[in-house]
């Protein structure tokens, strides 16, 4: 049976492109009755968080995706969290060390820039078993002291290394650019590839679909599965998403996690459907289609290679397609529970309160929450007296510092803009003025780290970003 998956690395926000790839996977599998798993790739320990991979999961399953296999769900190939499997790749990787297909390879840091200089001035690209040889003795003497090693994988020195991809037909790739590939880190923890490579054959991956930025692994994946004597998932490269400058897709020109989207106000069948529709299309060309469509349909060969572009603009139009078909019933449920609900009310409430008379002036205090963007001109910051300009150049280095914060709190905010607006020797009282605008779209609202707080980092950083476009 056909095995795809989804391997996230929880390092972030959950990505629409891991939905886009998650997707395209689901359906591959679906469609021939096969399984689908999600697996974490979270041996990056430095930046792999719980809260980003409860994220990420929450927000496939948001979006209607659903997985036979996975950390949440369990299943026969697990543990499903490749930071529970470390004795499984020490394991393989001693296997590669003995058959002669790896090494231990004792080089310090000073070493390896240096060997990297000698290599720009040669004019050559990467790192071989043969330029990383150090004489026994010395290797030896390094042992003995107890000195951190990494393993590595032989490579060949020359030649061209061809896969197979099943949209791209065959790709052609040179030995010369391929390193030495580092398969277990000095502590002990595998790299992506050997952890990758290992997991997709004990989980029985029959198909690996993934990001185009992928492909330049393909080397290495293909020689591990030789080493191994493994027979290798067949590979598919998708296209990566653009921004409508034709760009690879990136925050700072497009929202690019789920949670705006969710925050903003999309359903998530919209923004599922649209996904289907990088790429790919229906062999009716319809715009609106379910995931059950999608899946009664589903041929790969469909997908085409030009870079398939993520515009929110035509997502909105289809977000208000799939809005206008809704029942007044379904409806008025999904807004109850996107926003009215009494649990969002009673956080906003305490900011809101002091300043009502009457129930009507609730509405107009709070309409910021309740939006995706805002219609922001210049005008709008017309009641500062600092230029335009600077007030805009005080909104990116704002957003520079909430781009970096890791908890989103009153606090942490609070701190993040005071020490901008101490560094730049501006009150913090002027610097408040443009973030207020750019946060709420007006002057005259609640304490604007509040706001911050409740729009959530998603709202408040493609708020700031809008304003400075
Ligand atoms: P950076 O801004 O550092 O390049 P990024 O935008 O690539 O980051 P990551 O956090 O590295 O985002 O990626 C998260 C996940 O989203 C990865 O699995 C990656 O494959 C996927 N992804 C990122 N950009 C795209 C894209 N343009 N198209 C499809 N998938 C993408
Ligand atoms: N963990 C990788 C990622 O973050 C998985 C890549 C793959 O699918 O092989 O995208």
């Amino acid at each position: 049976t056909v095995r795809t998956r989804i391997a996230p690395s929880p390092t972030g926000d959950p990505h629409v492109g891991t939905a886009y790839i998650a997707l395209f996977n689901q359906c591959f599998a679906r469609a021939q009755g096969g399984q689908f798993v999600l697996r974490i790739e979270d041996t990056d320990q430095q930046r792999s968080t719980p809260e980003s991979e409860k994220a990420i999961l929450d927000s496939l399953r948001w979006l209607g995706l659903d997985w036979q296999e996975g950390p949440d769900v369990g299943g026969p190939h697990g543990p499903y969290r490749q930071s529970e499997r470390g004795d499984i790749y020490k394991t393989y990787c001693e296997e590669l060390v003995e058959k002669g297909h790896a090494f231990h390879c004792y080089r310090t840091a000073e070493e390896l820039e240096q060997l990297r200089e000698g290599l720009r001035e040669a004019g050559r690209t990467s790192l071989k078993p043969s330029d990383l040889a150090l004489p026994e003795d010395e290797i030896e003497k390094r042992r003995a002291a107890g000195a951190p090693f990494v393993v590595r994988m032989n490579v060949p020195e020359e030649g061209t290394c061809v896969v197979g991809d099943m949209l791209r037909g065959t790709i052609e790739i040179e030995w010369a650019q391929v390193d030495a590939q580092i398969l277990l880190k000095s502590d002990g923890m595998p790299t992506y590839h050997l952890a990758n490579v290992v997991d997709d054959h004990l989980m029985e991956i029959t198909h690996v679909l993934r990001g185009e930025e992928w492909i330049n692994s393909a080397p290495k994946h293909k020689l591990l599965y030789e080493y191994f004597g493994w027979e290798m998932p067949e590979l598919c490269h998708l296209p990566l998403l653009r921004n409508p400058d034709k760009t690879k897709l990136s925050k700072r020109k497009n929202p690019t996690s789920i949670l705006y989207y969710q925050r903003a106000g999309f359903m998530p069948e919209a923004l599922l459907n649209y996904l289907g529709r990088m790429g790919w299309s229906m062999p009716d060309e319809r715009e609106k289609f379910s995931l059950e469509e999608m899946l009664e349909q589903f041929d790969i060969q469909r997908v085409s290679l030009g870079g398939p572009v993520f515009d929110v603009e035509k997502l909105s139009w289809l977000n208000g397609l799939w809005i206008r078909e809704l029942e007044n019933e379904q409806l008025a449920d999904r807004l109850t529970d996107w926003m009215l609900n009494r649990e969002n009310l009673l956080k906003v409430l305490p900011h809101a309160q002091g300043r009502m008379e009457t129930f009507g002036d609730f509405a107009p205090l709070v309409s910021f929450l309740a939006s995706g963007q805002l219609p922001i001109t210049e005008e709008s910051f017309s009641g500062n007296k600092l230029p335009l300009d600077d007030q805009k150049k005080l909104l990116q280095f704002a957003l520079w510092r909430l781009e970096a914060l890791r908890a989103w709190e009153k606090d942490s905010i609070f701190q993040a803009v005071k020490a901008l607006a101490t560094a730049m020797e501006i009150k913090l009282k002027d610097f408040n003025a443009p973030l207020f605008v750019a946060i709420s779209g007006t002057t005259a609202s609640f304490s604007v780290m509040e706001a911050m707080v409740l729009l959530g980092p998603d709202l408040s950083r493609a708020r700031l970003r809008q304003a400075i476009d």
